[in-house]
């Protein structure tokens, strides 16, 4: 009989004095303000519940400590990286334990075998930057590379903006260290590069979002670093035209990104950052190459060729790395510069490569309609958008059109045969829709999944997967 898989609400007065001498004082954070601000994550849902502790784990011991005293008082547990969510995956329910990674981050290279060894708190950009060193680089890179944590990352699956040529979290993880709900420990894969040795569990714990295990290691495959870049920036009239630049671009082309803003995201980004950007372009298109001196120089004359066909009225190249990092660098400012704008209800919807420029008319005609200002931005190489919905939340009205835009957004992405969520997760937002893409029979297997690895339904509640009734 399956439980409820909703966070339990009813507080009781838990005695964590056994959990305090098995973890020792300074992992167990008991002050109020502090347990406070291990509430929220960065998807602006409204709602979080109130822990009743937070573990800052130093160990894979001290994780498996706390998920033994969990399973034993039925305490839900939410696992934590660096609170980066879009989707509600790391917000807080009450009477939990949040269970932060934040203090495990070490990272080891080993350049011989072409692998990082990384515990979970170790931020993506300090494994770039450890891999660096030694001529090496781990390629998965969302735009919140500076401040996600890689066990984020592989509870989530991240993509990012060269996962357009280089793929996404999961292609770069050979093997994992996981904690059961239970406490215990397993290993999952290997330093090897191939590997086919019973199912596929790795695969099965990278993107599930903290409900089936709590990652404590993992290894990665790296790369050679990249030839130096050459950069594109295309200004369209409209996305539209940009739209179909980005399907005809990805038919014959592999770029290393193929990013598109459209002009209120352009409005929002110039005002923060005040890059001369064209505030009156319909839509900016991003592109790279770093395939290499003339190899890279032909791809951006294909790209170019085709966004000038598509309607492109200016087109920018540069080899200077400076100046293509900051253009990134403003592609990377998006969600941030238009969250000044108002509250935002962040998508993340994808859909197959030739009905790019049927999604974003789709979500200008659902903008209209619902008189709601929507921002779009996305790895449009990878058809994956996120319309940023912005709204005065002071506003019930105009609250009530966001959540609706927002709901239309997914309802065209599944009519489309697309996804709800290309990167970010289901988390809380986004499990209303699940079924609808799944399926009542895939859907079945995944409560099942859950069932088996988590029975007591201890890990991350009210996430990832909706519940049996409404
Ligand atoms: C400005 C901005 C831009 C972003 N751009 C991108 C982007 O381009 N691409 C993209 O994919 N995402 C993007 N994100 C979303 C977010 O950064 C990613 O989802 C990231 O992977 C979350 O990492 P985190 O460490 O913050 O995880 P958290 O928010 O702490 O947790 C996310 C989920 O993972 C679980 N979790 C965390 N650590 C573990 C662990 N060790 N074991 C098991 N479960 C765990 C949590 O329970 C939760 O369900 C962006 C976010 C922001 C704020």
């Amino acid at each position: 009989m399956h439980a409820s898989l909703e966070p339990r609400s009813d507080k009781r007065d838990l005695d964590l004095s056994e959990l305090r001498s098995a973890l020792g004082a300074k992992s167990l954070v008991l002050d109020p303000d502090l347990i406070a601000s291990y509430r929220f994550d960065r998807s602006n849902a409204g709602t979080a519940g109130m822990p009743v502790a937070v573990v800052r784990a130093r160990s894979t011991e001290e994780v498996s400590e706390t998920l033994r005293f969990a399973s034993r008082y039925l305490v839900p547990v939410v696992p934590r990286g660096a609170g980066t969510s879009l989707a509600g995956g790391s917000l807080a329910v009450d009477g939990c334990i949040v269970l932060s990674l934040e203090c495990m981050d070490a990272i080891t290279i080993d350049p011989q075998a072409g692998i990082a060894i990384a515990q979970p708190g170790a931020l993506n950009v300090a494994i770039k930057d450890a891999a660096r060193e030694y001529g090496l680089w781990y390629p998965p890179d969302p735009s919140s590379y500076e401040i996600c944590s890689i066990g984020g990352n592989i509870a989530t699956n991240a993509g990012g903006l060269c996962c357009v040529k280089y793929g996404v979290t999961t292609d770069y993880v050979l093997g994992m260290e996981v904690v059961l709900a239970s406490g215990s420990v397993i290993r999952l894969g290997g330093s090897t590069v191939k590997d086919v040795a019973g199912y596929d569990l790795k695969r099965l714990f990278v993107g599930s979002e903290g409900t089936l295990g709590v990652v404590t290691e993992a290894t990665l495959r790296l790369r050679p670093l990249p030839a130096q870049p050459v950069t594109l920036v295309a200004i369209f009239p409209d996305i539209a035209s940009a739209g179909r630049a980005v399907s005809e671009i990805t038919a014959h082309e592999r770029p290393a990104l193929l990013e598109l803003m459209d002009q209120t995201t352009v409005r929002a980004v110039e005002a923060r950052m005040h890059m001369g950007l064209d505030e009156n372009c319909g839509a900016l298109l991003l592109a790279r190459s770093d395939a290499g001196e003339h190899r890279a120089r032909s791809e951006i004359a294909v790209i170019e060729s085709i966004s000038q066909t598509a309607g492109a009225s200016e087109v920018f190249v540069t080899d200077d790395p400076d100046t293509g990092e900051q253009l990134l660098a403003a592609r990377r400012m998006a969600i941030t510069a238009v969250e000044e704008l108002g509250r935002v209800l962040i998508e993340d919807v994808g859909v197959p490569l030739p009905l790019i420029a049927d999604l974003v008319q789709g979500i200008e005609r659902i903008a209209g309609e619902h008189d709601t200002m929507i921002a779009t931005v996305g790895h449009a190489g990878d058809g994956n958008f996120h319309p940023l919905v912005v709204f005065d939340p002071s506003d019930n009205a105009a609250t009530a059109r966001a959540e609706h835009a927002f709901g239309a957004i997914m309802d065209l992405a599944l009519e489309l045969g697309g996804t709800i969520t290309g990167e970010h997760g289901v988390g809380t937002l986004k499990r209303p829709w699940l079924e609808r893409q799944l399926g009542a029979g895939a859907l079945e297997i995944c409560r099942a999944v859950k069932h088996a690895l988590d029975p007591l339904e201890i890990l991350n509640p009210g996430k990832a997967l909706p519940p049996e009734t409404w």
